[in-house]
């Protein structure tokens, strides 16, 4: 089999509770579980030597900087991923340009070099931040859904106007690196009432990695060098049933041949020309 694979975590910690409008000190202390959690991580990808991609907000790095530089002393990459985990599409143009400024700063001080992806909180992109992270000298985003195996060129400044078909804006040279929702942890398996929702979670982890093996198997059989997009919370996948599932899906794909790398070098691959997921079916 072969195949590619990008483990990403949003290491988003207290910056969610408060996005969500949820400052309980007990809601507070579910995103203090993630910095928690986070060694655990650590240890499973070293033993394996695999590298990861990790997205965290501005206010995380500001809060926990020692346990982001561990990420980074392990040869993980650091991308962005707002300063408070705020929603981009609700945004105005000045404040969207000041959180994106602010939070490549902090990363960029922190990291001690330029961070090259980003990854909008809650995966709501403005038709506007395409282009702003481009000018930031960003090479790719994470937070689109329209393919599944392969990179793309993503575009800016797309218009719906209601009863007309979309006016879609240009191409720009940020790589859309895509995900889905049924790719992430958060809704299969955490339990979340508020303001913003409900979202029962709580499943057995094996139903969730069953599907991501599946989705993984059906890849390789069917397009050449693809490339797939996991996302991972460590406040939601830190605890120990669910460890232990993650372990043996790795351990699986390890087994069937997959590689694993960052999205950074994906991005890199892709934009000297290598081709990605191109459908083959036997
Ligand atoms: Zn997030």
């Amino acid at each position: 089999m072969s195949g590619n694979i990008c483990l990403t975590f949003d290491f988003d910690a207290i910056s969610l509770w408060l996005q969500k409008d949820m400052t309980s000190m007990s809601s507070i202390s579910r995103g203090e579980f993630g910095a928690e959690a986070v060694p655990r991580f650590l240890h499973t990808l070293k033993k394996r030597n695999l590298k990861s991609t990790w997205f965290i907000p501005g206010h995380t790095m500001e809060t926990y900087p020692k346990i982001c530089l561990d990420i980074h002393d392990d040869g993980h990459e650091i991308g962005l991923h707002g300063y408070d985990h705020e929603n981009f599409n609700l945004l105005d143009e000045q404040e969207e340009l000041d959180i994106l400024d602010r939070s490549f700063h902090v990363a960029s001080a922190l990291i001690g070099k330029s961070p090259k992806g980003f990854r909008s909180p809650s995966w709501d992109v403005s038709s506007r931040t395409i282009k702003n992270i481009e000018s930031l000298g960003l090479i790719y985003d994470s937070s689109q859904m329209g393919k599944d195996y392969s990179p793309y060129y993503s575009r800016s400044q797309d218009q719906f106007p209601k009863q007309k078909p979309p006016i879609f804006g240009d191409q720009t040279t940020i790589i859309e690196i895509p995900v889905s929702w049924s790719l992430d942890d958060y809704p299969y398996l955490e339990f979340s009432k508020g303001a913003s929702g409900f979202i029962p979670g709580l499943k057995k982890p094996e139903y969730m990695y069953d599907n991501w093996l599946d989705d993984a198997s059906y890849m390789s059989r069917d397009f050449k060098n693809g490339n797939m997009v996991i996302t991972l919370h460590p406040q939601v996948s830190g605890r120990g049933h669910r460890l232990l599932a993650f372990e043996r899906w790795l351990d699986t794909l390890i087994e069937r041949g997959f590689t694993f790398t960052t999205m950074e070098e994906i991005a890199l691959r892709f934009s000297q020309g290598e081709k990605f997921g191109s459908y083959e079916p036997e």
